[in-house]
């Protein structure tokens, strides 16, 4: 248990500071105790009461119990008064007891001061004043000076002293980026056509963090990914406070019927705290958002009462807590936030920000190199030979890339040329973390993509099930995963879609992605064989069916333009007709992670 002191000469205003500091220390959730140390002459108990029959009677202790609260009197009788290392032990437990003078005994303590009291502050003389809470500026002091009127202040103060203050949990080792294994993306032996969800299980099971990781400021980390579990600094709310604007009071000092209470003069807002106790039976005007101040546990909606001449009046029946949030009632201090692995949005940014993060622990962005392979390609508008194919892959899946939140890099274009190729992809080796390549990812005699990763680049052919697509090259240059996407613009974007999106979300710390899908009726007919599993080119009418795009031809890449998503049909055999159920997947969720 934490102790922590207030003293002070007479006048310095002890007490009205240690009602405030319970207030607004036990109004941040803690649970307080306090300790009093009264005058000679005062009693707890008083002649002709029963206990005081029960002491005189010869009693060692006394409790004496109410329906309200209990107290044990211990009678000293001959004994010396006790100190307060004799009184702490026999308290419950809570978080923090404040004592309210002893102070010649050394537990660290802050001190009370008035100027117009005119004493020498006991600091000058006592190392356990740990601060002086003032209304004034004394010199020569060795200790911090507080504004005696500043609560939060001194409670802040006495939190940090006793270790109490809420601090970020300590951030995790940051571990180094790890390298995946060189046989990662070997098949079973045997197995020949892949089925696309064998492919994808295979690459979840197979991939890790490629990454590093870091500490951002909150308010960065839009779109980066969690590296550790965050908990909440501090409860939202942090302390109790008004639901409406109106007036507050203690439900106790209710009576029944209709009631007519005095207004204290002052009020309570957000950001401009009462500062004082409520006296029971008054009311004080309070407004949304403003801190409970002691005395205040029920509020009434300004509608609801009639205010005039310096009173409020009112119809009783309102529960006690009316129109109050509780401290924490929303998310407690500690409890968990978000887990590891989750990709940030606006409104987690406003969860870590209301409880208290200020940073957080991130995977770095990940570096994903886009390259596109094959002779005949040509930059947009650079060359009006017929026999030059414009490259269409490198600019759709940067900017996939991006939509996924990693960094993309320009790899450029690289011929049908294996030791220029070697060169690309060494020094992209140096500057990302996994690379994706269009072209010359199948067997044929320019297929040089999938040649050099097969003779240096620990290469896996997979041949996937899948149409449009089919081959999919998955190797690692030094280390680097690399994704053989096909040339075709077609097959690139759905392998991208389907493989590379849940990869790389796992590649960055992230989770593994399953396309979202909505069922929605077809309106278009088609016979498909088994076999294969099929992504159409798609969109939704207005009346929210399906319809396909006008050709399957791979080459159409207006096709994918057109399209506002995939229409995914089964491994084996369906006919579609119109009206029966499909399974749409949108660009809106496949182009975002
Ligand atoms: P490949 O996989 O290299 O045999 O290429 C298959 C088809 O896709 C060929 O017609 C290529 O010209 C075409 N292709 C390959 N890469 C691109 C690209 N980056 N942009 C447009 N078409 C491409
Ligand atoms: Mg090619």
């Amino acid at each position: 248990m934490k102790v922590f002191g207030v003293v002070g000469w007479k006048n310095s205003g002890k007490t009205g500071l240690m009602e405030r500091l319970v207030a607004e220390i036990s109004g941040r959730g803690l649970r307080v105790s306090t300790v009093k140390h009264a005058h000679h002459n005062v009693d707890v108990d008083q002649p002709g009461k029963d206990s005081h029959r029960h002491r005189q009677a010869g009693a060692v202790e006394v409790v004496l119990a109410s329906r309200k609260r209990w107290a044990m009197m211990h009678e000293l009788r001959d004994a010396p008064e006790a100190e307060i290392d004799v009184l702490l032990p026999k308290m419950s437990p809570v978080d923090l007891i404040l004592i309210e003078g002893y102070k010649r005994h050394n537990h660290p303590k802050v001190e009370a001061h008035r100027v117009e009291t005119g004493r020498d502050l006991l600091a000058r003389q006592d190392a356990s004043v740990r601060a002086v809470a003032s209304n004034s500026v004394p010199e020569g002091l060795t200790v911090p000076v507080l504004n005696l009127d500043d609560t939060a202040e001194i409670a802040d103060f006495i939190l940090r002293e006793t270790g109490l203050a809420q601090t970020p949990p300590p951030l995790p080792e940051i571990a180094p980026p790890q390298r995946l294994k060189n046989d990662c993306f070997a098949l079973p032996p045997g197995v020949d056509w892949t089925p696309v969800d064998v492919a994808l299980d295979r690459l979840r099971q197979t991939l890790s963090p490629v990454v590093g990781q870091e500490t951002l400021p909150a308010h960065d980390a839009l779109g980066r990914i969690l590296a550790s579990d965050v908990q909440a600094v501090r409860a939202n709310p942090p302390c109790a406070n008004s639901a409406v604007d109106g007036y507050g009071f203690t439900h106790d000092s209710l009576s029944t019927g209709a009631q007519v209470l005095p207004l204290a003069d002052g009020r309570a807002a957000a950001g401009g705290p009462y500062g004082g106790v409520l006296a029971p039976g008054s009311a004080l005007r309070i407004l949304t958002g403003a801190p409970l101040p002691p005395g205040v546990d029920t509020v009434i909606l300004e509608e609801d009462v009639t205010a005039k001449d310096g009173h409020i009046a009112f119809e009783a029946g309102l529960k006690a807590g009316a129109n109050t949030r509780r401290a924490g009632e929303d998310v407690d201090a500690g409890a968990p936030l978000l887990p590891a692995g989750h990709r940030l949005r606006a409104p987690d940014l406003a969860l870590l920000a209301a409880t208290g993060l200020a940073s957080v622990p991130v995977w770095r962005r990940l570096r994903v190199g886009i390259l596109s392979t094959g002779d005949e390609l040509a930059a947009p508008g650079s060359t009006l030979d017929p026999a030059r194919t414009y490259d269409a892959n490198r600019p759709m899946l940067l900017a996939l890339a991006a939509g996924w939140h990693a960094t993309p890099v320009d790899l450029g274009h690289a011929p049908d040329d294996r030791d220029t190729l070697r060169k690309i992809l060494d020094r992209a080796a140096d500057e990302v973390d996994v690379i994706l390549t269009s072209g010359g990812a199948s067997a044929g005699d320019e297929d040089h993509m999938s040649a050099i990763l097969r003779d240096e680049g620990a290469m896996a052919a997979w041949r996937i099930a899948l149409k449009p697509g089919r081959p999919l090259a998955l190797g690692q240059w030094q280390g680097v995963p690399i994704f053989g996407l096909p040339g075709n613009p077609v097959a690139a974007l759905v392998c991208a879609l389907i493989f590379a999106r849940p990869a790389l979300s796992v590649l960055g710390g992230g989770t593994w992605l399953r396309p979202h899908a909505t069922q929605v009726p077809a309106a278009f007919a088609k016979s498909k064989k088994p076999g294969r599993r099929e992504y159409l080119r798609a969109r939704l009418t207005e009346d929210g069916r399906a319809e396909v795009f006008k050709s399957e031809g791979s080459g159409r890449i207006s096709g994918l333009s057109w399209a506002d998503g995939l229409v995914e049909l089964p491994d084996h055999a369906v006919d579609v007709s119109p009206g029966t159920p499909v399974r749409f997947l949108p660009y809106s969720a496949l182009f975002s992670s």
